[in-house]
């Protein structure tokens, strides 16, 4: 990896306002080549306690800042970020292995948020409410929640973690964050940076770990800590949960996926494909917004999946430092398991290859459209995480928001129509946080990005975004 800041490249922990070494060393690798990237400093449980510590004795003073203090910090941090976005997509594609042009556009998604959560530092308004009694003023006033514990995965390993730092710090929040141990370098990364624009020190500890559960206890059962915002798994946000019972511990959740993409007879075909490749294979299908189920209406079924399998055919894999590679590597063998498992289990209950099914090497897949798909194979249920696309027949529209709800999950969904009056039914239909209406991208800071059921508690982004990290105060006064 050549970076023209090699200090960028930051293997120790940001524990509490220093860089810190530890005796344990975590190891991330290449997952293109399953080469050793860099020996990363591994934090224990106590030092998640000594984060936590700084952070509670840091936070009141970072409060105590002007909205328009904190947000020109964070607006320096952005503008770092931005000019050193060569640098943090190397690092980026080193450590997950997406191509480098997705890990650019994720560096500058990430950056987004800093930027919109600056603006938004300096407009947490209160309000004044007429009084119940002619003698009662009533005042509402939003201050931060305090000092944030946050878990992110590796599949963002940027703007996963931008999107929970960022409105944390600009409501006036002190922040701990543990990356996934699979993708420290790129949060290490965001620290040198949010160091160099100015935070004080304290307000932010980044602790890389192998240790998860262990810092995941001490996220919940230390009572410094106010609120646990995470991105991951289901499973996981359930153990959270569950944990952090018994102090009442505010949770965000960004959970999974099992989002289905539905294409109606009248869609437009060409753009119907363009906008399944864009949602279903970017990262390599391991994102939580990813496509997992295509359901194509009979009249269109057949013509939508040729010129699928015919497009799937034709990307490019290869690892992500690599010009033209469009799909990289899954993160792990496990991963590659998973897809693997979904294809056999189809298969096995009758669905149709059309394209791709096998891998390539290590643990590069090659991109698979399945049709025959039935509600009783595997990944009708399950997040695939990998370059799956199941194609099922549906005839009509009520049939359709039936199966597309008929998950535990309620995050991404996608619908493609030309029909005004069907997209307003089937977009207030589905279970969803977010509808895709003919177009299959829809992450943005603008946006509130958030599930319902079983995917999550709580939004990213948007002016919303900032309230996760809020709480109301309402005060009466007699006059
Ligand atoms: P993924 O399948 O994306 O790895 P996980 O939910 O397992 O999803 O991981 C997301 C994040 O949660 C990672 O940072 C991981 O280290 C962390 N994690 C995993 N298990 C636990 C746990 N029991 N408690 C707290 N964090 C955990």
């Amino acid at each position: 990896m050549r970076l023209n800041d090699p200090g960028l490249l930051e293997t120790r922990a940001y524990l509490a306002g220093a860089w810190v070494q530890t005796s344990a060393r975590l190891t991330v690798h290449d997952p293109a080549r399953g080469t050793l990237l860099a020996e990363v400093a591994d934090c224990s449980r106590t030092d998640a306690a000594t984060a936590i510590a700084a952070a509670k004795a840091a936070q009141p003073g970072w409060a105590a800042l002007t909205g328009k203090e904190r947000a020109a910090i964070l607006r320096r941090w952005h503008d770092l970020v931005v000019a050193n976005a060569d640098d943090l997509a190397a690092i980026l594609t080193a450590e997950m292995g997406k191509p480098l042009a997705e890990a650019r556009g994720e560096i500058l998604y990430g950056a987004s948020y800093i930027e919109w959560f600056a603006e938004e530092a300096k407009r947490v308004y209160g309000e004044t409410i007429p009084g119940h009694q002619r003698d009662k003023r009533l005042l509402v006033i939003r201050q931060p929640v305090g000092v944030v514990a946050a878990i992110t995965p590796w599949n963002f390993p940027n703007a996963m973690i931008a999107r929970k730092l960022a409105p944390a710090l600009a409501a006036g929040c002190a922040i701990v964050a543990k990356p996934a141990a699979e993708t420290p370098l790129s949060a290490l990364a965001l620290a040198v940076l949010a160091e160099r624009a100015g935070l004080p020190a304290g307000v932010l500890s980044i602790l890389p770990s192998t240790d998860a559960v262990g810092l995941g206890i001490e996220f919940c059962e230390n009572p410094k800590v106010a609120k646990i915002s995470f991105t991951g798994s289901t499973n996981v946000g359930r153990i959270l949960m569950r944990q952090g019972a018994a102090q009442i511990k505010k949770l965000s959740l960004e959970l999974g996926g099992n989002a289905p993409f539905i294409v109606f007879d009248d869609a437009d075909l060409e753009a119907a494909v363009q906008g399944c490749i864009a949602s279903k294979f970017r990262n390599a299908g391991q994102t939580c917004v990813c496509t997992n189920r295509i359901y194509a209406q009979s009249g269109i079924h057949d013509a939508f999946i040729a010129r699928l399998a015919e497009a799937v055919a034709a990307l490019r894999v290869g690892p992500g430092d690599e010009a033209g590679s469009e799909i990289g590597p899954l993160i792990t063998p496990a991963a590659l398991a998973k897809v693997e498992a979904h294809i056999a289990d189809a298969c096995a209950k009758g669905a149709r290859l059309m394209t791709g099914g096998t891998r390539i090497e290590g643990t590069f897949f090659r991109p698979t459209v399945l049709a025959g798909m039935t509600p009783d194979m595997t990944v009708a249920r399950e997040e695939t995480f990998g370059p799956l696309a199941p194609v099922f027949r549906f005839q009509t529209e009520a049939e359709v928001i039936d199966a597309a709800n008929d998950t535990e999950f309620g995050l991404a969904s996608y619908v493609y129509t030309r029909d005004m009056g069907r997209v307003w039914r089937v977009m207030e239909g589905l279970e969803y946080g977010m509808v895709g209406i003919n177009t299959g991208l829809i992450s943005t800071e603008v946006a509130p990005f958030g599930g319902v059921k079983q995917s999550g508690i709580g939004r990213e982004g948007s002016r919303h975004g900032i309230e996760d990290y809020l709480e109301l105060k309402y005060a009466c006064l007699s006059v």
